[in-house]
């Protein structure tokens, strides 16, 4: 029979005490936290009689994970981070805040601070038109009611072909394929860009470690990630995932969304290309447009505080 003692008088006062229960310092909110989550994790070791073994190799996974910044990585595989996403629609719903394009995980590689241009931009630095598909991406920013939204900011952010981000790719040059669009009068926006490659999480990290434990791959469709803002509407933090994609529906970020996905069309045509500034004959073209929700309150037209990398100068 399981041993059980973490309800045990003793082993209370023992948490509470070390949940700072018995200290008016430090912050009331972190001790509630606390206290439930040594609570959870004793409960666990003793529902599921967690050996030392697995106990501490727990303990060092933790280290390991934090040592290769991938816990933004293993939240959103675990599913966590598309939970949050669909508890907020819960909650959204609940209040009537609802239309609008989806939104969908942020995932870890945002980095703030990208260049920022007028209704048109030229989003990779061309180190790899030798082998790159060039993509013309572009759409319109509008509300619920359907009218264009002009000086909204689209802040777009995607992998090269290597499936890799500038500022993390080091390779890469500073803010490669970031940009910050302003829509115009009409309320569009437009980029040249490159087709971006999906990628997986790194094969000897140790949230594919974790993965294979659970019979999983650690792999994501092509997509393009985006935060969308203009005053008096609702930040969305979403994501294109590319049409055609082997693991559009099979992403281990649990990203994908109905109404998210991005219907890309690649042309091989010389003229066409060539009045497009494109030397050869293939190119891709994507058109996608955004709705944003009024905001409800100043604050909602705020992305969260999450930490984020900043490029240093
Ligand atoms: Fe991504």
């Amino acid at each position: 029979m399981t041993v059980k003692v973490s309800h045990t008088a003793e082993i209370q006062s023992l948490f509470n005490e070390a949940a700072g229960l018995n200290n008016d310092q430090g912050s009331p909110r972190a001790k509630q936290i606390l206290l439930r989550l040594i609570n959870d994790v004793a409960k666990i070791i003793e529902d599921l009689e967690i050996t030392d073994d697995e106990f501490w190799h727990s303990v060092d996974y933790l280290n390991r994970l934090g040592a290769r910044s991938e816990a933004g990585l293993l939240v959103p595989g675990l599913g966590l981070e598309h939970f949050i996403d669909i508890l907020q629609d819960a909650k959204d719903a609940q209040l009537g805040l609802t239309g609008g394009t989806p939104r969908t995980i942020e995932g870890p590689l945002y980095v703030a601070g990208a260049p920022i241009a007028e209704g048109e931009v030229r989003m990779d630095d061309g180190t790899e038109l030798d082998h790159a598909t060039v993509m013309f991406l572009d759409g319109v920013v509008r509300d619920t009611d359907g009218k264009p939204i002009a000086g909204a900011v689209v802040d777009v952010w995607q992998a090269n072909t290597k499936g890799n981000y500038s500022y993390f790719d080091q390779s890469q040059s500073e803010y490669n394929l970031r940009r910050r669009i302003v829509t115009d009068a009409e309320g569009r926006y437009r980029a040249r860009s490159i087709v971006p490659s999906g990628y997986g999480c790194a094969p000897d990290g140790p949230t594919q470690e974790c993965l294979n434990l659970l019979g999983r791959h650690g792999q994501r469709p092509a997509h393009i990630h985006f935060f969308i803002s203009a005053p008096g509407h609702r930040h969305l933090t979403t994501q294109i995932n590319l049409s055609g994609e082997e693991y559009l529906w099979d992403d281990f970020a649990y990203a994908t969304r109905d109404g998210l996905v991005g219907d890309i069309k690649f042309v091989e045509d010389v003229a066409a290309a060539h009045d497009r500034g494109v030397e050869g004959e293939r190119f891709a073209e994507m058109q996608f447009n955004f709705e944003l929700q009024k905001a409800p309150a100043a604050q909602a037209e705020q992305r969260s505080n999450r930490p984020r990398a900043l490029q240093q100068a």
